[in-house]
């Protein structure tokens, strides 16, 4: 998710309203997933920070803590990698919006503009369910479908 302003005075804010110091590698990793368009593996910061020199296990506790302090969302989109999402608000709720994912070259989208409504059934079948934590929409996207 693209924050306006997304500065090191944001994140420092955003780490203090959640109780957090502000590590030099906290506020690299908030300022980088707020202006990135969409989720990141642990993978893909190590890559886009690997001028600042934090190392790999800095980065792994650093996304895991945010995470737990409900700053950014862990997405697990059925591909063994674990995702992380700025939240859209601080709302308490798990779900915020639907991905889509090409099944041909695999990117992955926020579909932030789409709206989809789950309408449950009540009872004991809802009650199996649970939570709905996560909306995955596979197809393919307009690159690799102009390309076929
Ligand atoms: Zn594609
Ligand atoms: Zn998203």
């Amino acid at each position: 998710m693209k924050v306006e302003n997304p500065d090191a005075a944001w994140a420092k804010q955003v780490l203090r309203e959640v109780a957090l110091r502000a590590t030099a590698a906290r506020v690299a990793v908030l300022k980088l997933l707020a202006t990135t368009d969409g989720p990141l593996s642990h993978a893909e910061v190590v890559q886009a920070l690997a001028d600042f020199g934090f190392d790999q296990s800095t980065l792994f506790r650093c996304l895991n803590e945010i995470a737990d302090a409900g700053l950014v969302t862990r997405l697990d989109l059925g591909d063994q990698t674990r995702r992380f999402e700025l939240r859209e608000s601080s709302s308490e709720k798990e779900f915020t919006h639907p991905h889509f994912m090409c099944v041909d070259c695999g990117e992955l989208s926020c579909m932030e503009d789409f709206s989809v409504q789950i309408n449950p059934s009540r009872g004991p079948r809802r009650d199996k369910l649970g939570t709905i934590t996560e909306i995955m929409i596979r197809g393919h996207c307009g690159q690799c479908q102009t390309s076929q």
